[in-house]
């Protein structure tokens, strides 16, 4: 069986709710008659409501940008897996680069969030990746195994589609430096691997891992041809109409 690729769009803390409304519905159009993959966004957890009622009754899947792992409680600054259920929101990005750098998210708090999505039925899309200093340092690869064993410690998958993973080298993220298809392709198969160590081989030949870090129009063809890439989370380009219908149009 084929992996269905998944086209993901990452809106950041981005977009007022005009502008999330017009956007969402320049992805619905976008999306018309496509068959062969799945197209995902991901906007700030102010419109989700807003874009829930855009994208219902199309093939585009709607995303958090995080998610607790409570049902409810004392979690300030915090949303549920049930809250996002509610806004008919049934995927999370999980352990963003941005996460773990900037509000100092770990290996276990990353793990706790996918635990938690996956107990209330959201897709976790786990993000992972090497800082510049990781990889000139020669370190990229024990830093993808860290960050992909700790995210997904004692979790089971019994449903590959309920769980995407995501290689986003830290160096490639909003710098308009892409990795090249051979680098992000050794890390994507690197990781195919530890997925088969970890998973049943049926199960973690099923699993898509997407690559994300300055993805744009004129990149994603050459990135999604190679075998263990699967799919794009996509940044800065996703803010664009125009440019994310051109990478949802990938050949
Ligand atoms: P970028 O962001 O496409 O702007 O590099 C990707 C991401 O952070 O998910």
């Amino acid at each position: 069986m084929q992996r269905i690729p998944l086209i993901a769009g990452n809106w950041k803390m981005h977009t007022s709710l005009g502008e999330a409304r017009a956007l969402a519905g320049a992805v619905v159009s976008a999306c018309e008659g496509l068959t062969d993959r799945e197209v995902m966004i991901a906007p700030p957890f102010t419109a989700l409501a807003t874009v829930a009622e855009v994208v219902r009754g199309s093939q585009v899947r709607l995303a958090a940008q995080n998610v607790c792992w409570e049902e409810q409680g004392a979690f300030t600054g915090e949303i549920a897996p049930g809250m996002l259920r509610e806004l008919e929101c049934r995927m999370a990005i999980i352990g963003h680069s941005e996460r773990r750098q900037i509000f100092g998210e770990s290996d276990g708090l990353i793990n706790r969030r996918v635990a938690g999505a996956m107990r209330f039925g959201i897709t976790p899309v786990l993000c992972f990746g090497e800082t510049l200093a990781e990889r000139e340092s020669g370190q990229t690869m024990a830093v993808l195994e860290r960050q992909v064993r700790g995210g997904l410690a004692g979790i089971s998958v019994v449903e590959p589609a309920g769980m995407v993973l995501a290689y986003e080298p830290v160096w490639a993220i909003g710098t308009g430096k892409t990795a090249s298809e051979e680098q992000a392709q050794e890390a994507h198969e690197f990781v195919r691997n530890l997925l088969f160590e970890m998973y049943e081989k049926s199960i973690a030949r099923q699993m898509r891992i997407l690559y994300g870090g300055s993805v744009n129009s004129g990149n994603v063809d050459a990135l999604l041809r190679q075998p263990d890439i699967d799919g794009a989370l996509v940044g800065g380009a996703s803010l664009k109409a125009d440019s994310f219908e051109r990478i949802i149009h990938f050949r």
